[in-house]
């Protein structure tokens, strides 16, 4: 080690110490690496002022912003078996619950009840940092529940998933959630009650391919990725290159697969006029007379 390694290395180090900086102050944009002010990031949706990449959102954070005023009502959800199968990979799966409820919520979806226009409304919003938002027995229970409630209070379902799909912690298990979240929407379907999905990123595997395809209205946010398989396993099968954005909201707009594509500040408006529009809860117009016009008899 040179002198200059010895002493000049550990000064100059100091002079650019890390700890200086508060950590939460600013975030990196992970689209266009800008940094962020944090508090400017959280005043404007957690949408990137730069590049408007929309950054994730927690589900209390997202329940706020889709409910008038920002009030909302959770409810609490049946307690299911933890860790069915005892499964251990890594790590035993009751030892990955523990963690990630110490620092969220029980599952990986919040039920929510409030209105969004006046109208009443029930939300599911995923929370991704739940173990990737995946749909295990705690997860189907919730859209069953959310469902539920919707019909007997005569409201409006609104499911915004975020999540990686199945839990393969739960195995089978988590799978037929993908039945029983399809029976979910089907109850709603019975009742005559508008059933919406907002599809955020990413939204893929037995999620997708179950309740997340079956609304009524299909919005998706900008550039969220919505998909059954990965696109470098499809890339591997079909061994072709997939075209620029493939599984991109945007993508799947052009080819029908959803009906929306709404920024984050659009949400609440957008939710409301939907809603309003599908349960007619507003006169369209005042009915004008029109004057006819005076045909010559033939
Ligand atoms: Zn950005």
């Amino acid at each position: 080690m040179s002198w200059l390694d010895r002493f000049a290395r550990p000064k100059v180090r100091g002079l650019f110490r890390k700890d200086d900086i508060p950590h939460d102050l600013w975030e990196k944009c992970p689209n266009c690496e800008q940094m962020i002010f944090h508090r400017e990031l959280e005043n404007n949706q957690r949408v990137c002022p730069h590049c408007d990449h929309h950054l994730r959102l927690d589900a209390n954070k997202r329940l706020s912003y889709m409910f008038d005023d920002g009030e909302f009502q959770t409810i609490e959800l049946p307690e299911v078996t933890n860790d069915p199968l005892r499964f251990r990979d890594r790590k035993r799966y009751a030892d990955r619950l523990k963690d990630a409820r110490s620092n969220a919520h029980q599952d990986a979806v919040i039920v929510a009840h409030g209105t969004i226009g006046g109208n009443p409304v029930v939300v599911a919003a995923f929370d991704f940092s739940f173990l990737g938002g995946s749909m295990g027995v705690a997860v189907g229970e919730a859209l069953l529940n959310g469902a539920r409630l919707a019909v007997l209070q005569d409201s409006s379902f609104i499911v915004v998933p975020a999540s990686g799909g199945a839990r393969m912690q739960e195995g089978t298990l988590s799978l037929m959630q993908m039945a029983r979240t399809t029976i979910a929407v089907d109850e709603l379907k019975e009742a005559h009650l508008p059933y919406i999905v907002v599809l955020t990123h990413p939204t893929t595997g037995g999620v997708t391919a179950s309740f997340a395809m079956l609304g009524d209205i299909a919005i998706a946010e900008p550039g969220a990725v919505i998909g059954f398989a990965g696109a470098r396993v499809i890339e591997d099968t079909i061994r072709e290159k997939l075209p620029e954005g493939f599984q991109r909201a945007e993508h799947l707009l052009e080819h029908g697969m959803i009906d929306m594509v709404v920024r984050r500040h659009d949400l609440r408006d957008t939710l409301a006029k939907t809603i309003s529009l599908l349960r007619n809860t507003a006169a369209p117009a005042q009915v004008v007379e029109l004057a006819r016009a005076e045909t010559p008899a033939p």
